[in-house]
């Protein structure tokens, strides 16, 4: 929303702002282009407007073409007044030395409303007086020096005269002004015109303040844009507003009706002033011919001469300010403890970011956050992959051993995947964790009493248990079948995907469970013929999980051209009797499901 004509592009546009630095504009010739050194203006102005010059040739004085023909004749009246003229013996202004206040006495309405007894006394520029701030740092520094900011110059700065034009700040319910002076180095050369004593700076400039002690530089009251300034108070709390998600269109809105309400305010007092008559004799009191002056809008130019700024504008000003501390809130932030952490990423973010020829540049913002809520780390992402934030949480890590903080105890995240990433960065979260089974509750599921368990170990032993099988399926009965339970076991490497050959395998049949070693027949590639026919006999049927898997691995080794059948996939079998939602779940569920029973696994045991 942005209520005057100026403020649609940057609420910069009022050319009654001169730029920072040099007033080029009213300056002599040969002053023009002080202030040029690198930076002279970029410090004081955000979003990159200090390379924007206002209009170079004009036909009015530049300035006071559109100032408010009230600030205009008050800013006037202000530098006529005994209390910017008049000295003490130490320099000071009588507003400083006397009224010890950096404002001018601006009259309230209240006393020029309560006076009226002819129409002329009510003027409605009375009732909008503007307010300023006058800004002479000289004679309130210790020594009553400033010194040049040049960095290697350092020479004691001159005066040079007030300021021609007063710098409109953007306050909380209304504007301000501020009043300046000017500062020449005596040593500096002009860059552009090889001259000594040409380079100035304004009283507000932001190297100027920098140089001066903290207890002065603190009652500026204002943060300065290349032509205009918001008042420190609307700043802190639009930082607030931002913190707290109110964007600044919503800031802008509440702003404006502040204004607003106070420009009707004034109008109301007014109304009823006229409504009172003269000396509050009654509105039938004045003289029958009696014209009053209308109460000009608020935006109005030549009255209240109000002003809200763009949301652009003050998007830009919260910007810089972020930017200018944003090695504080690096540190700040990553001094924060992470005893518990969150893990997530946000599209939104990347959604304002610029494009490059259409194409976003990030597509993630990947935000940590601790137990109190506290934004720990944010990176943007180019993709959702862990090794584009794997270092940051590394970094993270790095940082919270450095500040004598402990590794975060508990993480949480919507993705699961990403728990071997934080473990990884985040060794504490390994800790003293033990996994918890959710069957664990269920009883242990156990081999029966009259199940036996023999070791197969040779090949004697082998082929008669496999021949004692083979001997169960009739001879003459081709649609008999016999059931199988089938589990193979290989060597592993902890750490390592790579498998080697089968080492066992189990045979369950009827009540007997057979333990088979057979790493030294897949080692060499022959598998006991009596396996084999197990195997290859499509009437055997063979059960388990992943039992598919498990023979083909089989039939690789066993001997070439070898094709095992008849397998039954559990998983899939429960699937189709709709016990499971899909086929993926593990033996040690299924086991739970349908036996009711939980089935340990000991790792333990499974790699050792
Ligand atoms: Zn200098």
């Amino acid at each position: 929303m942005a209520l005057s004509k100026d403020s649609d592009e940057d609420g910069d546009a009022w050319d009654g702002m001169q730029p920072d630095g040099v007033g080029e504009d009213y300056m002599p010739e040969e002053e023009e282009g002080a202030d040029l050194d690198p930076g002279a203006s970029g410090s004081s102005v955000p979003c990159g407007q200090s390379g924007k010059k206002g209009p170079t040739s004009t036909s009015a004085p530049r300035g006071t073409r559109h100032l408010p023909p009230s600030v205009v004749t008050a800013f006037k009246a202000a530098l006529a007044s005994p209390l910017l003229t008049e000295k003490s013996t130490t320099h000071m202004p009588t507003l400083y030395s006397e009224h010890r206040s950096f404002w001018l006495p601006s009259p309230s309405p209240f006393f020029q409303l309560r006076v009226a007894n002819d129409a002329s006394d009510l003027n409605p520029p009375a009732l909008y007086q503007p307010r300023f701030f006058y800004w002479d740092p000289q004679p309130l520094t210790r020594d009553g020096s400033l010194y040049c900011p040049i960095s290697g110059c350092n020479a004691v700065l001159n005066r040079h005269g007030t300021l021609d034009h007063p710098r409109r700040v953007v306050g909380l319910e209304d504007l301000y002004w501020l009043i300046g002076v000017r500062c020449r180095c005596p040593d500096c050369i002009n860059p552009k015109t090889r001259k000594k004593g040409t380079v100035t700076f304004n009283s507000w400039d932001n190297r100027i303040l920098d140089s001066l002690p903290p207890s002065l530089a603190t009652f500026f009251p204002a943060r300065l844009t290349a032509r205009s300034g918001l008042d420190k108070a609307v700043l802190r709390l639009l930082c607030s507003a931002c913190g707290n998600g109110v964007g600044t269109k919503q800031f802008v809105d509440m702003l404006s009706n502040l204004h607003h309400r106070q420009h009707d305010e004034r109008h109301l007092l007014y109304l009823n002033s006229i409504f009172a008559g003269p000396g509050g004799r009654g509105i039938g009191k004045w003289p029958t011919d009696t014209i009053f002056e209308p109460f000009l809008k608020y935006s109005d130019p030549k009255g209240y001469g109000g002003f809200i700024p763009s949301s652009q504008w003050l998007r830009d000003i919260y910007d810089s300010f972020i930017e200018l501390h944003a090695s504080d809130f690096n540190q700040f932030t990553a001094m924060l403890p992470l005893d518990v952490g969150a893990l997530d990423h946000s599209h939104k973010v990347t959604k304002h970011i610029a494009l490059i020829d259409g194409v976003p540049t990030y597509t993630a913002l990947m935000s940590i956050t601790n137990q109190y809520g506290d934004i720990r780390g944010a990176y943007l992402c180019t993709s959702k992959a862990h090794s584009q934030f794997e270092p940051a949480l590394h970094s993270i890590a790095d940082s919270l051993q450095q500040y004598g903080h402990q590794l975060p105890q508990l993480f949480f995240t919507d993705n699961v995947d990403d728990a071997p990433l934080l473990k990884r960065s985040f060794p504490s979260l390994a800790e003293g964790v033990t996994p918890v089974d959710p069957n664990a509750s269920l009883p242990l599921f156990t081999i029966p009493g009259d199940v036996t368990v023999t070791l197969l170990y040779t090949t004697n032993q082998i082929e008669n248990t496999m021949k004692s099988i083979m001997d169960t399926l009739q001879v003459d009965d081709k649609d008999q079948t016999i059931v199988i339970g089938l589990d193979a076991e290989w060597n592993v490497r902890p750490g390592s995907s790579s498998l080697s050959n089968t080492a066992v395998m189990q045979v369950a049949f009827e009540k007997h469970v057979y333990v088979i070693p057979i790493a030294r027949f897949t080692a060499k590639g022959q598998l006991p013929r009596g396996i084999c026919a197990v195997l290859q006999s499509s009437r055997i049927l063979k059960v388990g999980r992943m039992v598919e898997n498990d023979l083909k691995c089989l039939a690789s080794e066993a001997r070439p051209g070898s094709v095992f059948t008849g397998a039954v996939e559990l998983a899939q079998l429960a699937k189709q009797r709709h016990l499971i939602p899909a086929a993926r779940t593990s033996l040690s569920e299924l086991v739970a499901l349908t036996l009711k029973h939980y089935l340990e696994k000991d790792q333990s045991i499974r790699v050792s």
